[in-house]
């Protein structure tokens, strides 16, 4: 007889970027839900690759990750953050930035410890959380800004609470946290045993002139952080699953204790090509007004629907409101924005625990403009 699985995820449904894009893919829709360039990376990043591979980089590397795109991670950090962090002892390489975040959650958590989340939320939080034995403690961003109420993040604070995690820039609302929310953040953790995990993958993405708040700016937020990046969404290749986790050598010890019985080591080859590529500062300085571009050409033409856009200051995700537009649900409405008109959005709900269905979407501007404007094109049908 075969025996059957205690679930540890029982209320689990599969993740909404795989249920859009399957759906986008079925009914031939433009797909502005998952979050993944549809234009050419850079070539001379797969040219890289191509050299490593052929001159034998194809055996693994140190489980921490190729030494020199360590080296070349902390140089960019320095360079960015100010601040100086050993390559050997403070950074690993992951298999992308949800790996990171999930594998520093699992070093930390003990069954019962709370964890403060933000909602909207990515989706992977909260199940990694409930994985580890863990207790989310979800506050509410205020909508429409999605700023943070940091009275009641103070108030939610307990001797449980083990962690905060924070995601800047923000998926899925593109908020970006400011000067004030580090400051109040500082406050609330002085003092305590609270560790961060921070996801702060769309580090590059950031618009309007706004600063990025990275942990890594202020060592003493960085003392009890482990910081997750992803260089999938800084160079257009979200499929390679690659990132990096930045943190003080004590906590990096640990997480290293759970990364090296996980993936053991992340592909080696594109580390060679990153390793000399990240060295070209240029190549992700220019990323923000890239896609600060996209951003703007894609609003723009939204006007012209009846869809309201939220302001999205990072990331490449921006939501807009649909309460103009009917009165079903945005997971009923998705659903037939893809069956009907062939374009594909991901509704926010799916990022509250408890269902929270403000009516807005969120579309994907990471696209090139002739997509963009064929989807608007869909959109004004509506
Ligand atoms: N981070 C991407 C998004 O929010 C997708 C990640 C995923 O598909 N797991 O769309």
């Amino acid at each position: 007889m075969q025996p059957t699985i205690k679930s540890k995820q029982p209320n689990a449904a599969t993740t909404i970027f795989t249920v859009m894009s399957v759906l986008a893919a079925q009914h031939n829709a433009i797909n502005l839900g998952q979050g993944f360039p549809d234009f050419m990376m850079d070539a001379e990043l797969t040219a890289l690759v191509t050299k490593a591979m052929n001159s034998g980089h194809n055996q693994y590397v140190h489980m921490n990750g190729l030494m020199q795109l360590r080296e070349s991670i902390a140089e960019k950090i320095h360079y960015l953050y100010n601040n100086t962090v050993n390559a050997d002892a403070e950074i690993t390489i992951t298999p992308g930035g949800t790996y990171a975040i999930y594998t520093a959650l699992t070093t930390i958590l003990q069954p019962g410890d709370e964890v403060i989340v933000f909602e909207p939320a990515y989706d992977s939080y909260i199940p990694t959380i409930e994985i580890n034995g863990a207790v989310p403690v979800i506050i509410p961003l205020r909508f429409p800004d999605y700023s943070i109420d940091w009275e009641l993040v103070k108030q939610k604070v307990s001797t449980k609470t083990k962690a905060i995690i924070l995601n800047t820039p923000h998926n899925p609302t593109g908020m970006v946290l400011g000067a004030n929310d580090i400051e109040q953040l500082k406050k609330i953790v002085s003092g305590t045993d609270i560790f961060i995990v921070s996801d702060e993958v769309y580090e590059h993405l950031i618009y309007d002139g706004k600063q990025h708040e990275s942990m890594l700016r202020h060592p003493e937020l960085f003392e009890r952080s482990f910081v997750c990046f992803s260089f999938g969404k800084t160079y257009h290749c979200t499929g390679w699953k690659i990132g990096y986790c930045v943190a003080p050598p004590s906590l990096m010890a640990e997480f290293r204790k759970i990364h090296q019985f996980n993936c053991f080591s992340t592909n080696s080859t594109v580390q060679f090509a990153l390793a000399a590529f990240l060295k070209q500062k240029e190549k992700y300085l220019q990323l923000g007004s890239f896609l600060q571009q996209k951003r703007d050409y894609f609003a723009g033409m939204m006007l012209q629907t009846k869809f309201k856009a939220l302001p999205s200051h990072g990331s490449y995700f921006q939501l807009y409101r649909c309460n103009d537009i009917t009165d079903e649900s945005e997971k009923d409405f998705a659903i037939r924005l893809t069956k009907e008109y062939k374009v594909t959005a991901i509704p926010t709900s799916v990022f509250y625990k408890n269902e929270t269905d403000n009516k807005v979407l969120r579309f994907c501007f990471a696209k090139k403009e002739s997509t963009l404007e064929e989807a608007v094109n869909r959109l004004m049908k509506l």
